[in-house]
């Protein structure tokens, strides 16, 4: 058997294009301020594509980059004029930041409507609770991708690996909220491979290249990676080990190709949404 393998790319262009056609039906264009302090590398390309992205979706985006050495007190009031600016109707501020800047503080200044990330306590509050809300863009872009494999999420055995609040917490929430059986695994998990083996989804988010090992897939498992990794060689790898797994799995997403695109275009249309909440014409 060898696995469907899940095109990312092809899902997201189709995303975007619906999301294109929403925004030029819209009265105003909706309004991104994307914010990224310092010069990480890899952050600097996330923020160009979500920058690039978004241009092309008919929204407009500002991206606004402060030197590494920015205070929170300034990021703070920066923060504040964005949630006071009319024109904008999301607010992304790009992670991770400095180490002298703290990340709670800065996500909890951002007006939870237009925290197009949805890492708002607010947001994730509403998330758990089961309620309509902003939903982190790498968590929302899985769902979807797992509706694209025509896996019913419903009353299955789901393992999410990794328990960070961006991305492994609302991931468990959103598949618990669909009412499969979830289980959060993270460094601490004692049988990592039983565990996977037991499970008829699983999401690999841990930050670790090629963990997970193509004899940990039961048979027709789908399985959806998350993990982005730079090998000592160049080469981009995700945390699933994919020619291992393809003969195992039934449905298996690549890397890259596969949730990072997804990922933007969930951001698009969050911030679509955003605006259309804000403005009262949904
Ligand atoms: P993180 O470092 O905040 O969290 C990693 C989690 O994995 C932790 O909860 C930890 O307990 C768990 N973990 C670490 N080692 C483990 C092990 N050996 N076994 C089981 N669990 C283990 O990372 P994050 O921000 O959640 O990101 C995870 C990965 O997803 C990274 O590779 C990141 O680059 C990638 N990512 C991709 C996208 C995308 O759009 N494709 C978006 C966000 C993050």
């Amino acid at each position: 058997m060898t696995a469907r393998v899940i095109d990312g790319r092809a899902e997201a262009a189709l995303l975007r294009a619906q999301i294109a056609e929403r925004v030029a039906v819209l009265q105003a264009r909706p309004g991104l301020a994307v914010v990224l302090v310092g010069d990480d590398p890899a952050s600097a390309v996330y923020v160009r594509n979500k920058d690039r992205a978004a241009k092309a979706a008919g929204i407009a985006v500002e991206t606004l980059r402060l030197p590494a050495n920015t205070s929170q007190a300034a990021l703070l009031e920066l923060i504040g004029r964005l949630n006071a600016d009319p024109a904008i109707d999301a607010i992304l501020v790009q992670l991770p930041l400095p180490a002298h800047i703290e990340r709670r503080a800065v996500i909890e200044a951002i007006n939870p409507a237009k925290d197009v990330d949805g890492f708002h306590p607010a947001n994730l509050g509403r998330l758990v609770d089961g309620m309509p809300t902003l939903v982190p863009c790498t968590p929302l872009g899985v769902m979807k991708l797992l509706a694209t494999a025509g896996m019913p999420v419903a009353g299955t055995r789901a393992l999410v690996i990794g328990r960070s609040p961006i991305v492994g917490k609302p991931m468990a929430a959103l598949l618990t909220n669909a009412d499969a059986t979830v289980t959060l695994a993270h460094s601490r998990t004692r049988d990592l491979p039983e565990e996977c083996r037991r499970a008829q989804i699983v999401i690999a988010a841990a930050g670790r290249a090629e963990m997970v090992r193509g004899d940990w897939i039961g048979r027709g498992a789908t399985v959806i990676d998350v993990g982005i990794n730079r090998l000592e060689d160049g080469r981009l790898v995700g945390d699933v080990a994919f020619s291992e797994c393809l003969s195992h799995a039934g449905a298996i997403t690549p890397v890259p190709g596969g949730v990072g695109p997804m990922t933007i275009a969930c951001l698009l249309e969050n911030t679509v949404l955003a605006a259309t909440h804000r403005r009262g014409r949904e």
